[in-house]
């Protein structure tokens, strides 16, 4: 067994803390600022098929997402009231496209690869979303498909590794990577050197900086998104809704998130972006008169360049290994299976002699 830092605890650090942690490793968590603070905090947290097509859940790691994430629901319920804590809520997801062919097309190639997917009429979609105003003859509904609390997620998480031995350095800055002739050894931090044999950076959109400071690449490109957190007096909707004009979902009884895309080179107010996700809030749903902005943020995401998650060792610098991902909700569970692999006794890459991009 190793000794093992993550640098970050969001989504990613708290996942991998939990994995390594319950694998046996001693696990030192170091984040800068409170659990989840960053963009995890900001995230809708749908989990499932995520209105993603057919041939995007056959990526690394998304392959297995689904089947991880249960996997990982049954370990936190072991030792807490979880997955109640982080409310995770599986009620499926509707959709529709501009056109009923391509909803069609959509729940087709779903179907067809296997996915838990059904194809619904408007009265169908009505009977489960009764606040729906209207619905269109053809509807997906990704049946298995979730939302969670991300931040009370990630405390879960962490809670966990600290209940297997982890410690967690909150509060606690990574300034700089320390190297011995040529491996990564551990970190330099606000409250002094921390040595171990593994150093794993879950740093989001700050990796990048960090890897290149020992000369890593993190490659990453901006990718601004927005998430508004409306009040409800009641819940507007069971489970989440994705149409041309709005994407909801009910994260508890009384707050509606919506996600929004954040127009190329917005750079204003986030709450710029209200009023029109607002319109189409009333446009879509009866009874919307209680729906109530509370706060709209707009945060970059830690997207890869090519897409495809950035977990494994990184090339040409041992003991370093980086862990970057989108979207990293979705397969927390599964970069965590796979960081335990790659640092499994039996298995040399934890050292360092890997492509750091997963495949
Ligand atoms: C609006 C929006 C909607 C989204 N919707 C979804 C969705 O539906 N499903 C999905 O799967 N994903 C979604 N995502 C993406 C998902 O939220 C991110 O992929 C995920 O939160 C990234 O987690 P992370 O742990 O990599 O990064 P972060 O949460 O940013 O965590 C990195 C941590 O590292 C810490 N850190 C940084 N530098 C240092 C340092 N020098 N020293 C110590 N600590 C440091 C930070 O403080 C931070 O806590 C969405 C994102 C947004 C913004």
């Amino acid at each position: 067994m190793k000794t093992i830092i993550v640098i970050g605890a969001g989504i990613v650090g708290a996942s991998i803390a939990h994995h390594l942690s319950r694998a046996g490793h001693t696990v030192t968590v170091i984040e800068q600022g409170e659990a989840g603070s960053q963009v995890t905090a900001s995230s809708f947290a749908w989990l499932g098929l995520a209105k993603s097509s057919a041939s995007a859940q056959q990526g690394d790691l998304r392959g297995s997402a689904l089947k991880e994430w249960d996997r990982l629901r049954a370990e936190l319920s072991e030792h807490s009231d979880a997955p109640e804590c982080f409310e995770y809520r599986q009620f499926g997801a509707i959709s529709w496209e501009e056109s009923e062919d391509e909803t069609r097309e959509f729940v087709a190639d779903h179907l067809a690869a296997g996915h838990s997917m059904q194809l619904l009429n408007s009265v169908e979609t009505l009977a489960l979303e009764p606040n729906l105003k209207a619905a269109p003859a053809a509807v997906a509904r990704a049946t298995n498909d979730a939302g969670v609390d991300p931040v009370a997620l990630t405390r879960a998480l962490l809670d966990s590794a600290k209940g297997n031995g982890a410690t967690l350095l909150m509060h606690t800055k990574v300034t700089e990577l320390l190297c011995v002739e040529g491996r990564v050894s551990g970190a330099q931090t606000s409250a002094g050197d921390i040595h171990a044999e593994s150093v794993i950076l879950a740093a989001g959109t700050a990796s990048a900086d960090l890897a290149a400071s020992v000369g890593a690449a993190v490659d990453l490109v901006p990718a601004p998104c927005c998430l508004i957190r409306f009040s409800t007096e009641a819940p507007l909707l069971n489970g989440i809704l994705s149409t041309p004009a709005v994407e909801v979902r009910q994260l508890n009884d009384t707050t509606l998130l919506a996600a929004e895309d954040v127009p190329a080179g917005f750079s204003g107010d986030p709450t710029l972006l209200v009023p029109d996700v607002l319109d189409a809030i009333h446009e879509t749903f009866v009874d919307t008169k209680s729906v109530r902005l509370e706060r709209a943020t707009v945060v970059d995401r830690p997207m890869p360049r090519n897409g495809e998650p950035i977990v494994g060792p990184a090339a040409g610098t041992p003991g370093l290994y980086l862990a970057v991902a989108h979207p990293a909700i979705i397969l927390a569970a599964a970069i965590g299976a796979r960081v335990t692999a790659d640092h499994a006794p039996s298995n040399g890459n934890g050292n360092g002699n890997g492509n750091g991009n997963g495949n």
